[in-house]
Parts: structure tokens; sequence; C-alpha cells
């Protein structure tokens, strides 16, 4: 699928095309910032300054995406402690949604496309980390979402409106049943405001195969989980926030697959 025609629409693109591209692991960096920090409350403006684990000062050629990982084989070049996956993962991911949007897209949808991509990237990394969808990060998504309606695709605005009430009523209502059949809470608040987001993007009449993907990915999952020796009870929870944005982007990628 990534053959040879998406190599030379990379590299045959424009400069939005190739800005979005070469953006993508900074903005990535930025993502990790963002989802260590958001859910506790942390300034995150500022961007990482020093080591979590020495307090030594970063430079910027310690913050250069992917390259200062690799050259430090993955270490705090003060103090030896080793970094982890999470900074080059989360900024891989960022690369990889750009590249994906490319192969899918034409210049400036790109954008569109990416801004979408790592916008869900950030919310499903907190959930599946924290067990949180902030408001601050899905209530603007729901207004970008409109406000993209509004400027690029007016004959869509209708939809896209009543795709975020639409969302966010449909989980509440499936919430509020759930805790008074089971008495515990199956779906948090984060989610509905997630899928209120989703159908600001992607409209009502998309919203039930957005539902029906972030399902089925979320049962692919557990069913992963199971095989790799997870065991997982009726107790068991996985946080959806993660398997709604994947299917929340692939629907505004691909559009709703006919039926
Ligand atoms: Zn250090």
């Amino acid at each position: 699928m990534f053959g040879r025609e998406w190599f030379d629409r990379i590299v045959g693109a424009d400069a939005a095309g190739w800005a979005a591209l070469l953006a993508a692991p900074f903005v990535g960096s930025f993502l990790g910032v963002l989802v260590r920090r958001l859910p506790d409350g942390r300034p995150v403006a500022l961007g990482r300054s020093r080591c979590e684990w020495c307090g030594a000062r970063l430079h910027a050629r310690d913050l250069v995406p992917l390259l200062s990982w690799l050259v430090t084989r993955g270490r705090c070049r003060f103090c030896g402690h080793s970094l982890g996956w999470f900074y080059p993962g989360i900024e891989l991911a960022a690369l990889a949604l750009a590249l994906v949007a490319f192969w899918v897209d034409r210049e400036a949808r790109v954008w569109l496309d990416c801004l979408l991509g790592w916008w869900l990237l950030a919310l499903g990394w907190i959930d599946l980390r924290r067990w949180l969808l902030p408001d601050v990060l899905t209530l603007p998504l729901v207004i970008v979402g409109l406000a993209e309606a509004a400027a690029f695709e007016p004959v869509q605005l209708t939809d896209r409106a009543s795709g975020a009430a639409l969302g966010y009523l449909a989980l509440r209502t499936v919430a509020v049943i759930y805790r008074r059949m089971r008495g515990r809470e199956g779906l948090g608040r984060g989610d509905a405001k997630l899928l209120a987001a989703s159908g600001a993007w992607v409209g009502a009449t998309a919203l039930p195969q957005v539902i029906l993907v972030g399902a089925a990915s979320a049962l692919a999952a557990a069913g992963c989980m199971r095989l790799a020796g997870v065991r997982l009870g009726v107790q068991s929870a996985l946080p959806f926030g993660p398997f709604l944005g994947l299917a929340t982007w692939l629907l505004w990628l691909f559009g709703p697959f006919a039926v």
C-alpha cells in the first residue's frame, strides 16, 4: 500500500506538505510534554527544560526529536539514566501519522489530517496512561472541528453540529444505562466529550461507524492482550479513548464506508 506513488507524492510535495513532515517529530516532542504534564496540571508551554532524573538543564542539542535520543542511545547525557521509549515513541507516532496523511491526501488537507491525528494521539495516549480525557483538549477539539466545517465545508456544518450533539448524548445515555444495570461506571464523561469532538469532525452520518470501528478495535486489542497472556475478566476494562480516537481519524481520512 505504501508504494511508489506514495513515495513520489512525498518527494514531489509542496512546501506546506514538507513543513508538515518536518514539523511532525517536533510536534510529537511537544505532545510528549503535554501527555506527561497536562494531567498533573504542570505547565506545558515551556517544553522540556531539565532532565527528569538529575535536573540537569537541557540544551537545544539534547532536544532534537529522535536524533538526540539516537545519539545518546536513549540515555541522559549528564546522569546516564535511561530515558525510556516514551519520547522517541510519541515522536515516531506523530511522524507516522503525517506519513499516513500523505498517503491518503493532498497538500492542503494533509495539515488538517495531521492536526486532527496529532490531537487525538495526545488524547488517546493520556487516556491510556491516566484514564483521563482532559476537557482542555476535548472541548476545543469540538470547536475546531465545527470551525473547520464552517470555513471549508459549510454544506456539512449541520451534519457536523448534530454529530457533536448526538455524540455527546449517545455516550452519556449509554453510560447512564450501564451504571443503572451494572452499578459501576463503564464509560467516563470524557468519552462522551471525545465522541462529541468526533461528531464535530466526521458528522452525524458517520458517527455510528466511529462507535463500531472503535468498539471493534477495542475488542481486537483485548483479543491480542489475551493471546499475549494478559488475563482479562468481567471487571477489567480498557480505556476507550484511544480506540475512539483511532476510529475518528480513520473515518475522517477515508469517509464512511458504504453499508
Ligand atoms: Zn539526567
